[in-house]
């Protein structure tokens, strides 16, 4: 029996793609792929989409987190980025060669995806499909069981593995034969398209491309990206503010040897954390930021604890002014228009994983 590896992102596409080839009595093996950038379960559910897709299909699945390699491409991208810092090209690129060896590891004879030609207007177009496929080795080797009319035939279908004719020609934006296509198979509760990658926020892509364009950046950077106020002190410091107790929690998890917490000591308010070439002039800005967000930015001066993260050294206190309001909107990392992007991506929009 032929065997076909799924890429499989929980969402209803590439759901109707494997019921597409299952439907030609071919095998499936599911394979999910998680980065520190996915947004892949759904609100409350700690599970992936992907898993529990497989599980109603009892189908088995591989999830292979592929966080370090892709941070890497994300830093310097070959075919660039999209319209914010999602270099979906290069994502895909990644994607498909490890699903190679995968695939080859297996005894897999083909993969299939859930991709739409035109949806996606950065690596759903037929030229970068090509290029992708041909990038991982894996020319030929690649069908796209609901746009593959629109396609050129691939090797399983030459072969005479999977009839060509049983399968479909979507293609564009539009989501209507998707939808009537679950209506048919009976596909309920599928999480809606707009879940995905956060690189494609433009909120989180700035804070991304401030972090590349400053240090080397680890998954613990890109983890802390996700919480808090961020501020940008100098070339190399910056501060993260948290915006509750949970915020707070989750910054001081994140801290590492080297950072410096600062908290209040008189009333509640932020934890803040610094993280670079801190020194006394950017202890001196992270307490006043700090001091902003606290009840105690109603008084003239506020006592700040200071203490190096990680170390049982003692904290110590200094004094200082609560920053104003318009000082510290001048050094936080918020979204930008477009026009004012230091580096224009080339591409548009790219919404989500694939
Ligand atoms: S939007 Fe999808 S293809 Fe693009 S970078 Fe994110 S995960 Fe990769």
């Amino acid at each position: 029996m032929a065997k076909a590896l799924a890429l499989l992102s929980g969402g209803l596409d590439s759901t109707l793609a494997i019921r597409v080839i299952q439907q030609q009595g071919i095998e499936v093996i599911a394979l999910n792929f998680v980065t520190v950038f996915c947004r892949c379960t759904s609100h409350g559910s700690c599970k992936l989409e992907a898993v529990k897709v497989s599980e109603k299909f009892g189908i088995p699945i591989k999830v292979i987190n592929t966080t370090e390699r892709f941070l890497e491409l994300v830093k310097k991208p070959k075919f660039g980025y999209g319209k914010n810092m999602n270099p979906c090209i290069d994502c895909r690129i990644n994607i498909f060669r490890v699903a190679g060896e995968y695939m080859r590891e297996i005894g897999a004879d083909f993969i299939i995806t859930g991709e739409v030609l035109g949806q996606r207007p950065m690596s759903q177009r037929k030229e970068a499909m090509k290029i992708i496929d041909k990038e991982a080795n894996l020319t030929g080797l690649v069908l796209r069981p609901l746009c593959a009319k629109h396609m050129e035939p691939t090797i399983p279908e030459k072969s005479g593995m999977v009839d060509r004719e049983k399968l479909l020609q979507i293609r564009g934006r539009s989501r209507k034969d998707q939808i009537q296509l679950a209506d048919v198979f009976q596909i309920k509760d599928y999480p809606c398209s707009a879940g995905g990658c956060l690189l494609t926020d433009p909120e989180f892509a700035h804070r991304m491309r401030d972090l590349v364009n400053s240090c080397d950046a680890g998954v613990n950077d890109v983890n802390l990206l996700k919480a808090g106020r961020h501020f940008r002190l100098d070339q190399q410091t910056k501060a993260i503010v948290g915006r509750n107790e949970e915020d707070n929690a989750r910054i001081e998890s994140l801290s590492q040897e080297g950072d410096v917490l600062l908290t209040l000591v008189d009333m509640p308010g932020p934890l803040a954390l610094l993280r670079g070439a801190v020194t006394e002039e950017t202890i001196c800005l992270g307490a006043r930021i700090t001091a902003r967000y606290g009840k105690s930015h109603l008084f003239p001066f506020t006592k700040v604890s200071v203490r190096q993260a990680k170390k049982d050294a003692p904290h110590r206190l200094i004094e200082v002014t609560p920053m104003s309001q318009e000082e510290a909107d001048k050094l936080i990392l918020k979204k930008i228009s477009a026009s004012n992007r230091s580096h224009e991506p080339s591409w548009v929009t790219e919404f989500n994983a694939g």
